[in-house]
C-alpha cells in the first residue's frame, strides 16, 4: 500500500464562508499516482469544517446562514480565546460549536483513478472564524 500526503494552504477572506476545494483534492490524487484506495481530507483547525455537499450558489449562502442561526454569536459562552489589551475577552465559541456540527474531515473512495464523488457532490472547507490562513491535509492511501 502506498501513502501520499499533501497539505493545502487556503487563505480565507470572510468570517464565515465555504470554499470548494474539490479541484485541489483531485489534483493531489492525480499527483499521488495512486489509483485505488481512499482519500482523506482533514482540516487542522478547530474553528473550521470539512464536508461534502452540492456545489450550488444558493446553498453556498444557505449553509453558512443556517449555521449562524443555529449557533448565534450573541450568547454567554464559557470559552475564551484571548484577551484584548483593554481587558475585553475575545470569544469564538460559536466557531468551535459550528465546527463540531459540521465535522473536520471527509473520506472519499478512489477507484480506477477517479475520486468517487456523486454527480453533485463537492468537497468544501468551511471557515467559521476567518479571515485566516488554513491548512487542510489530503492523504491518499491505496495502490
Ligand atoms: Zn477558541
Amino acid at each position: 500500500m502506498k501513502v501520499y500526503f499533501k497539505e493545502l494552504t487556503i487563505v480565507t477572506r470572510r468570517s464565515c464562508e465555504l470554499i470548494n476545494i474539490t479541484d485541489e483534492v483531485k489534483k493531489a490524487v492525480s499527483e499521488s499516482g495512486i489509483k485505488n484506495g481512499i482519500v482523506l481530507v482533514f482540516s487542522k483547525h478547530t474553528t473550521t469544517g470539512v464536508f461534502i455537499n452540492e456545489a450550488e450558489k444558493g446553498l453556498e449562502r444557505d449553509i453558512p446562514f443556517y449555521l449562524k442561526k443555529l449557533v448565534v454569536e450573541e450568547d454567554n459562552f464559557f470559552h475564551h480565546h484571548f484577551f484584548y489589551k483593554d481587558g475585553r475577552m475575545a470569544v469564538n465559541a460559536w466557531a468551535h460549536i459550528r465546527s463540531v456540527l459540521v465535522g473536520l474531515h471527509a473520506i472519499v473512495p478512489l477507484k480506477d483513478g477517479n475520486v468517487l464523488l456523486g454527480g453533485r457532490e463537492n468537497i468544501y472547507l468551511a471557515e467559521f472564524d476567518g479571515p485566516k490562513e488554513r491548512h487542510v491535509v489530503v492523504q491518499i492511501m491505496g495502490e
